[in-house]
This record gives C-alpha cells, structure tokens and sequence, in this order.
C-alpha cells in the first residue's frame, strides 16, 4: 500500500474563529482529512506571545477543539492534538534555532505587524514564532500545510530551515508546500483595506459560532457603499459564493452583473444564508460541549499518537545534530 502524504496544520487558541479562519484553513482541513495522514494542532504556545488573560486560556483551547470537531474534523481520520502536549516541539524548535539566521526573522511581515499591535510586549517568543512553526510542520515531514495567505511567508522560511538544516546537517526534512483555498484572504467587516482579525475587534468579523441575531447585526453595521465599487460588492459576492443558497447566488449574481445590487437586501440575505450555513456546526458544538471528557480523550489520544512520530524525528534529528553519545 502506497502511505499518504503527510498535512500538518494548526491554529491558536486565542478567541473565537471567524469565516476568515474557516475559508482560509478550517474548511480545507475537513477536505483534506479524507485524502492525506494529517495532523492539525491547537498552537497553545504560539498563542502565548500574544497579551492573553490567563484564566481564559484553558477555555479557549478546549473551545478551538470544540470548533475543530464541531466543523467536521474526525479523530479516526486525523490527529487532533494541542501543541504543548508534544514538548519535542519546543526541543525541535530550539536546534531550528541554531540553523536559523536572525536576519530571517527580521523580515517577517507578522511579526512587524504584531510589535505594532503590542508594542509594550514585543517578546522574544513573538520574534521566534515562525521558528517554532517550523518545527510543528517539520516535526512530521509534512508535504503540505493549508494555511491562508497571511502565512505564507512563514511556510516560505519554513522550507528555508529544512533547507538550512539538511544542508548543514544532511537531509532529513522534506520542503512543505503551501496549500491555499480560493479564499486566502477574507478582509475585515469593517475596513476593507484589512484583513479580518480578531485583533480588530469583534464587529470586524462573523464568528463561525455566532447566533443568526450577531450575523445579522455585524453585517448590517458592515461596509457599505452608495456608488458602484467593485471591491465591496465582490467582498460580498465571495461571501455568498462560499455560503449562499443556490437561489440567491443566482438571483444576486444576475443584479451583480448588470450592478443592480442593493447593499441592504443583499447583506439581509447574506445574513441569513451564514446564519443557516452554520446551524448543523452550531448544534453539534453544543451536544459536544456537554461532553468535555470526550473531548479531552480525543485530545490525549491525538497527542499520543502525535508523540511517536516526534520521538522519532528527534532521535533522527539528535543524531545528526550530534548530540547521541
Ligand atoms: P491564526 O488565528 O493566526 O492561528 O490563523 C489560523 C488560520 O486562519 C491560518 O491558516 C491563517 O492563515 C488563516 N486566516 C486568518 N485570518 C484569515 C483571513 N482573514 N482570511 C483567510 N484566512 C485567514
């Protein structure tokens, strides 16, 4: 039998998904479990080199796992695991460290982005993040990540340090491909000009678990325009693509090309069509909600089942690097 190829993924535990995070990574993720061995990961760690409340942290990963189970992602087929159950990762990371030059990360868009954010916490995990990426989606071998756009970059230099490693070190890590969807990049209710984040506040994006109630008062208070602009009506029209109806696709696609839309019966109905795209994941979130102990099994088992493989890496990787007495 010829053995699949190998996903690995993650997302933080840091509030709640939003539709960005869900046709940018989530989706694929569901897709690709039927195809590939994947991994994808809660990245517990990465998620602590933001500003965090500390009480919430428990919650929001046992949330991201909700969310993970609740969108389809099925533990047969996958390994669901939080990233700090694995401490091979961090060792992994901390000899990637050794291979990676600074002026790398001096590059990344991210973490510019971020300092600006949170300039009275510019960490040191914060500047090392793309490192520590790296080890998760090397730490299996992965011949591919579904990641959005906006981390592209970060899987860029991944392929570096595989790079930089095999050639100093002999190889041992393949160089992963990107995998993005046909929504890389889904941009804030709010502002156009930027991606949608939960670090823009929460009218800035739909919540995956959001009543009908919150879709529709985020998206009425949302972008809007009185001239014909392209830009806003096909931020809309993307939307309705990926979550409308059949019947209001077409009824909107036919006024879109002869520009005959109307903003507000367009986002009324785009409302209802995320409100109902979202129901079965809203109900199954809730049954499994009941359950914690299942879920913290799942997450158990994902992590066991993850840790051979990392034992192995590193033993391979210890070796090479020359720590094996
Ligand atoms: P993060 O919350 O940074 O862990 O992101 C989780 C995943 O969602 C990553 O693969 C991101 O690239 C993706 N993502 C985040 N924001 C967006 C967005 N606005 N549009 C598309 N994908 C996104």
């Amino acid at each position: 039998m010829i053995k699949k190829q190998t996903i690995f993924s993650a997302i933080q535990p840091s509030g709640e998904l939003h539709i960005g995070n869900y046709l940018g990574a989530l989706k694929n993720f569901v897709e690709l479990q039927d195809k590939y061995e994947c991994f994808f990961f809660i990245a517990d760690y990465h998620s602590i080199t933001e500003n965090y409340n500390l009480k919430e942290k428990p919650k929001q990963i046992f949330d991201l796992a909700l969310d993970f189970l609740a969108a389809g992602l099925d533990p047969k087929k996958c390994v669901i695991a939080v990233q700090s159950q694995i401490p091979e990762h961090t060792e992994l990371a901390w000899i990637l460290n050794t291979v990676t030059p600074i002026s790398e990360l001096q590059r990344m868009t991210q973490f510019k982005d971020k300092s600006q954010d949170q300039e009275k916490n510019i960490n040191m995990g914060l500047f090392d993040y793309p490192v520590l990426q790296a080890a998760d989606i090397l730490m299996y071998k992965a011949y591919g990540v579904p990641v959005g756009q906006d981390q592209l970059q970060h899987i860029e230099l991944t392929r570096k340090i595989a790079r930089f490693f095999n050639n100093k070190f002999g190889k041992i890590f393949p160089e992963p491909k990107d995998i993005v969807t046909e929504t890389p990049k889904i941009m804030s209710l709010t502002d156009p000009t930027k991606k949608m984040s939960k670090s823009h506040g929460p009218k800035s994006y739909i919540g995956i678990n959001n009543e009908p109630e919150v879709i529709e008062k985020k998206i009425r208070k949302a972008i809007s325009t009185t001239e014909y602009n392209k830009d806003i009506y096909s931020f809309y029209i993307t939307l309705l693509e990926k979550f409308g109806s059949e019947r209001n696709k077409k009824y909107f696609d036919k006024k879109f090309r002869s520009k005959d839309i109307k903003f507000s019966e367009l986002k009324d109905a785009l409302a209802e069509d995320i409100g109902n795209y979202f129901a079965p994941f809203r109900k199954k979130r809730k049954e499994l909600e009941k359950n914690p102990e299942e879920v913290k099994k799942i997450l158990n088992e994902g992590a066991e089942k993850a840790r051979i493989i990392a034992r192995e890496t590193m033993r391979e990787v210890k070796e090479k690097v020359g720590l094996v007495l």
